[in-house]
């Protein structure tokens, strides 16, 4: 399962099967996937970070990938610890 109010962050929502993971997500009947931006998750940046630099809204659909919430609170642990060990 997909929900479709996370679709204002991809260009056109036409694009929205090109996603990865897209037909599992839509597929699994198990639980609610999250689609999700790729650097959010690569860099451990956040939500106002990601507005702030104009990258959150109309993404190309291979910025985004739609996780299992499992995997997506997973991502989440492993880049904050990354953010965390980094020296500033
Ligand atoms: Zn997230």
């Amino acid at each position: 399962m997909v929900r479709k109010k996370y679709y204002p962050v991809i260009k056109d929502e036409e694009l929205i099967s090109k996603v990865e993971n897209y037909a599992e997500a839509v597929n699994d009947k198990t639980c609610t996937w999250h689609l999700h931006h790729r650097n959010a998750i690569l860099f451990g940046w956040s939500l106002q970070e990601m507005k702030d630099n104009c990258i959150y809204f109309h993404c190309d659909p291979e910025d985004l990938i739609f996780l299992r919430p499992i995997e997506h609170r997973r991502l989440h642990a492993a880049a904050r610890k990354r953010k965390n060990s980094r020296p500033d």
